[in-house]
């Protein structure tokens, strides 16, 4: 039996309107992401990934086209039921991790049960499972300001997945990561998306970390360039990246100037659980 897609997009368009300047971020891109299934988005700089990702967070609205998600509507929702179905169905991630600064680790990702009135004992098993499994089991009390980029991000992912939601959004989870860690987390992220069978796309600019996903749409100017869906395709494009030039902890251009300017590791970790 076909399985239904948790996330499907029909020429889903958003175009930016300033004075001077319209920009068709997004143009006319139909995906379908199915229960269980991890999808890469990846494309170069300014091709509409995040645009892409804020619609499906109903974050933004789109200019033109559908958006589903559990065959609900999102376009057609008021601003209420929105922000209703956002807490309770999707789980997100952005480059800006936004973790309440006074609250600890585990105050952190325990707040959206508690947006959603679903904390409790159980609730703070599972934080402290989630957080545990992502190498946070001792820094569960530490506020964001004692925590790393790397493990404010890893908080960031326990948040975006503690509330059982259907679908799942990371933008650039592993930007503040080096080589290693960034494996381990998107690794467990992908064990995760499958064994809980969630619909979860990630952008990423590190077509290495294409070898945690289902599923590659690479998108260029808006439109979708390419789906690639071959196991064999999708790892020969993870393993044939440009980054492998790049020794594992050295600096990438690419990344944001806040995350060059935190303190960079200079080796491979050999072990998950230490800080860094
Ligand atoms: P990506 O995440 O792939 O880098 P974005 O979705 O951020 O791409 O941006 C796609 C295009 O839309 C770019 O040309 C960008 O400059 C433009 N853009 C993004 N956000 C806005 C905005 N709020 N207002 C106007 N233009 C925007
Ligand atoms: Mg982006």
């Amino acid at each position: 039996m076909e399985k239904t897609n948790i996330i499907e997009t029909q020429g889903a368009t958003k175009i930016y309107t300033s004075s001077e300047l319209t920009v068709k971020a997004v143009d006319e891109v139909s995906i379908g992401v199915k229960a269980g299934e991890f999808v890469g988005l990846v494309g170069p700089s300014g091709s509409g990934k995040t645009t892409m990702l804020a619609m499906l967070a109903t974050l933004l609205r789109p200019t033109d086209g559908r958006l589903l998600i559990d065959g609900q509507d999102l376009v057609t929702m008021s601003d209420r039921e929105r922000t209703r179905f956002r807490r309770q169905k999707i789980g997100f991630t952005f480059q800006a991790n936004n973790l309440v600064p006074y609250l600890t680790a585990l105050e952190n990702v325990e707040l959206m049960l508690r947006l959603n009135g679903t904390n409790g004992k159980t609730g703070r098993q599972r934080a402290e499972a989630l957080l545990t499994r992502l190498g946070l089991g001792d820094r569960l009390d530490n506020l964001p300001a004692q925590l790393s980029g790397g493990q404010q991000q890893r908080v960031a992912i326990a948040r975006s997945l503690i509330h059982n939601p259907s679908v799942v959004l990371a933008d650039e989870p592993t930007a503040n990561l080096d080589t290693e860690r960034a494996n381990q987390v998107v690794g467990i992220f992908a064990d995760l998306i499958h064994e809980e069978k969630r619909a979860g796309i990630m952008v990423t600019h590190d077509l290495r970390m294409c070898r945690y996903v289902d599923k590659v749409i690479q998108m260029v100017d808006g439109k979708i360039a390419r789906v690639v869906t071959e196991r064999s395709e999708i790892d020969l494009l993870a393993g044939s990246s440009e980054f492998d030039r790049l020794a594992p902890g050295s600096t990438d251009e690419r990344q944001s100037p806040a995350s060059l300017s935190s303190p960079r590791l200079k080796a491979p970790i050999p072990a998950f659980a230490g800080g860094d």
